[in-house]
């Protein structure tokens, strides 16, 4: 049992200032994650700043063509938004593709970005954990490692980073604006999140004393040519082996724009420029596909339980892009039905 304190913020500027007077408060939103780590005793803040009441829960649409959502939208409400379910259903496909309903109805928008990972180890206080405990060792290089990272890890961790709305607000090239003792800034969703390198204790770029506010989503949704296409171990209420979020826009049968990300597979939600570029004016036929998945993959790499994901994602890319190329997008299992 960790005795901490409650309080909730009035407004912005009061949960700003209350996160800067004390080191170890943490935000709480649905609590859908931190709740279940301070019982596991892997949180332990001094703290709770509890904006749940804040007044960022609209989602409307922006003067440029795009949709702001703000920090405190539930992740249902997010899904079946009419401005979401038509314009970006990819973002609705994959939020839908997570967690349950229940929890989808508890689960913020900002609190799904800074989720952390599933790693067996780091729920494990027992166990040496760079991320728990920087500089104790990572337990899952040489340990259980089926659900760990392929792309971008390092010696110090090989976590992945467990969302599925993630992977497709990097799809979209999002933006995240933040609110802190300094200001406002915005974020370019790629650089939200970070790879482990030395210090995986940090997961984003975020300033531990900023509030996430709102998502930003461009014009381009990909209405017509998408998929989210997820590969877990179970139909539902699983985190995703390999998930792959792609948005195309074609003339006639020649691929005009391409977006590429996958999760499941780094401590980040995974682009490549590369196998986006290679895709760009090519026919969309299976050697193109192909073609964009190898150099997706080029630099993968498995771990004694986990090879079978980069064989798994390669799959799953031409699969995908198959998928959005036919405009046959993965069903929306949870859709609501009315
Ligand atoms: C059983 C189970 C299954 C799940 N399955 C999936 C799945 O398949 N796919 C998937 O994507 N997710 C899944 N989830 C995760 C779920 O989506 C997240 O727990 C949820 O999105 C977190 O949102 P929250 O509002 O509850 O965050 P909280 O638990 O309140 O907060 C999470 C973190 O974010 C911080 N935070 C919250 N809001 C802000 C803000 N506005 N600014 C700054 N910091 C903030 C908090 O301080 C905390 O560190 C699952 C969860 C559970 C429990
Ligand atoms: S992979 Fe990362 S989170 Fe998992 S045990 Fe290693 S350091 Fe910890």
């Amino acid at each position: 049992m960790i005795n901490f304190q409650y309080a909730r913020a009035n407004d912005i500027a009061d949960a700003v200032h209350q996160m800067a007077a004390d080191p170890a408060a943490k935000f709480i939103a649905g609590g859908t994650n931190l709740i279940d780590l301070m019982k596991e005793d892997v949180e332990r803040p001094s703290r709770l700043i509890d904006i749940s009441g804040l007044p960022l829960k609209t989602i409307e649409a922006t003067a440029d063509g795009g949709v702001r959502i703000g920090a405190l939208v539930p992740n249902s409400d997010l899904a079946y938004h009419p401005l979401i379910d038509q314009r970006y259903p990819m973002l609705a496909s994959a939020i839908l593709a997570g967690a349950s309903s229940q929890l989808r109805n508890m689960a913020s928008t900002g609190g799904n970005l800074l989720q952390r990972t599933r790693c067996y180890y780091f729920y494990d206080v027992t166990t040496p954990c760079n991320k728990r405990k920087p500089g104790s060792g990572c337990s899952a290089i040489n340990g259980l490692n089926r659900i760990h990272a392929i792309l971008g890890a390092s010696q110090a961790c090989i976590a992945t980073h467990p969302s599925d709305m993630c992977v497709a607000l990097a799809a979209l090239d999002a933006r995240v604006h933040v609110t802190g003792p300094a200001g406002a800034r915005t974020i370019a969703f790629s650089d939200l999140h970070r790879l482990p390198e030395n210090t995986p204790q940090s997961d984003t770029n975020l300033h531990r004393d900023e509030i996430v506010t709102a998502i930003e989503l461009p014009a381009r949704g990909f209405a017509s040519n998408y998929t989210y296409l997820k590969i877990r171990d179970r139909l539902s209420y699983a985190f995703a082996l390999v998930s792959i979020a792609v948005g195309l826009e074609l003339e006639g049968a020649t691929i005009k724009e391409a977006r590429l990300a996958l999760g499941g597979v780094a401590h980040k939600p995974w682009r490549d420029a590369a196998s986006e570029a290679a895709l760009r004016g090519q026919a969309a036929t299976q050697a193109a596909f192909t073609h964009a998945a190898d150099l997706l993959l080029r630099d993968a790499r498995g771990y004694r339980h986990n090879s079978f994901k980069i064989e798994l994602a390669r799959r799953g890319i031409v699969r995908a892009l198959t998928q959005a190329a036919q405009g046959t997008p993965q069903s929306q299992s949870n859709k609501k039905i009315v």
